[in-house]
């Protein structure tokens, strides 16, 4: 088949490479119908090496398709079922599965990033899923690809970052980026009572975008306007409830810390790859909560189900749609992106 394998930093091809076969009885071997490029991959293209992604290894963690086989192990699964897919797969198995923290599974990986080179993603003809049952979610038949494209990574993440947040009903939330991951975010945190959306953003397009979606109440250019006087202003003086990071800039990670209320908090689900200098003598006494981390893609099921129900739609961040033997041009899209791309989807 044929498949997008990194060789090395800088050096991705469309190769010919062996078909995927089951290995292990919870696998499930399925036929690619539709993948996303996401920013990660192109961050894998140009830093896999210190990302610790073992060269030969094909990329793509964001997809969905049809099943082709199924392994020997009891699986409420078919051949020919759709399925959406989460990025990551663990083993059910574990400390850390069993107590909700899959994404820390000694057994388990993200498809096509950083592994031992047996995690091969998605942007090929087929793929073998681990630990499948796990991991693979219907698609109902009223929705297409496109519709939950999005529910095994970006959605995901969106969800993951409201609940490391702990938005409420009635709170303000600061969005920080307003890429594809931050919109996410707005979306759920509306779902999860939001009140008040406040996004950070430079993109006069994704601005545009953001508005146009009705999906914040406020959008702020940083680069324009100082964020925290507004923020206060639109708090009463004090702050936000929540404030989630999607940019992963260590250069305005300083300036989280000026919107939040005291007793509030920040989420970080942007990836950091340098340090940040924290001067905590100075946030100690605000009695904050910070956490951070990898998604956790166990509320799949529940996504599908708003956006089956109409209350979310991600389709308007399909801004490309390209056939499989172009996806390479998919990746040049999403490498030299204008502000006008946000997400391509690549179709069988
Ligand atoms: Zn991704
Ligand atoms: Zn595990």
């Amino acid at each position: 088949m044929k498949a997008v394998v990194f060789h090395g930093n800088g050096d991705i091809r469309l190769d010919r490479v062996p078909d995927p076969a089951i290995i292990h009885p919870p696998d499930a071997l399925l036929r690619v119908t539709t993948s996303s490029v996401c920013s990660t991959d192109i961050h894998i293209k140009h830093h896999g090496n210190e990302m610790k992604v073992t060269p030969g290894t094909i990329l793509g963690h964001e997809f969905v398709g049809v099943i082709e086989e199924i392994g020997k192990a009891q699986s409420p699964f078919s051949r020919g079922d759709r399925v959406a897919v989460s990025c990551t797969y663990s083993c059910g198995e574990c400390y850390y599965c069993k107590n909700e923290f899959a994404s820390q599974c000694s057994a388990g990986a993200c498809f096509g990033a950083m592994g031992d080179g047996s995690n091969h993603g998605a942007h090929a003809e087929f793929i073998r899923v681990p630990y499948a049952s796990r991991i693979m979610h219907k698609i109902p038949d009223e929705l297409s690809d496109e519709d939950v494209l999005f529910v095994g990574d970006i959605l995901s993440t969106g969800l993951f970052s409201a609940k490391l947040g702990n938005v409420k009903k009635g709170d303000t939330v600061v969005v920080c980026g307003a890429g594809p991951v931050g919109i996410c975010v707005m979306l759920v945190a509306r779902l999860y009572g939001a009140s008040k959306i406040i996004a950070l953003e430079m993109s006069k397009h994704r601005a545009g975008v953001i508005s146009a979606q009705g999906l914040a109440d406020r959008v702020i250019d940083p680069s324009e306007e100082k964020p925290s006087g507004i923020i206060k202003d639109l708090t009463r003086g004090r702050g936000a409830d929540v404030v989630i990071d999607a940019t992963g800039d260590p250069r305005s990670f300083g300036d989280l810390f000026n919107y939040v209320r005291p007793a509030g908090s920040i989420a970080l689900i942007g990836v950091y790859n340098d340090a940040v200098s924290f001067p905590i003598y100075k946030y100690w006494w605000k009695n904050l909560t910070i956490r951070m981390g990898l998604v956790e893609t166990n509320k799949m099921g529940q996504l599908i189900e708003w956006i089956r129900q109409g209350r979310i739609n991600t389709r308007f961040l399909l801004t490309h749609t390209l056939p499989f033997n172009e996806i390479m041009k998919g990746y040049d899209i999403m490498d030299h992106r204008s502000e006008k791309t946000l997400k391509v989807a690549i179709k069988a």
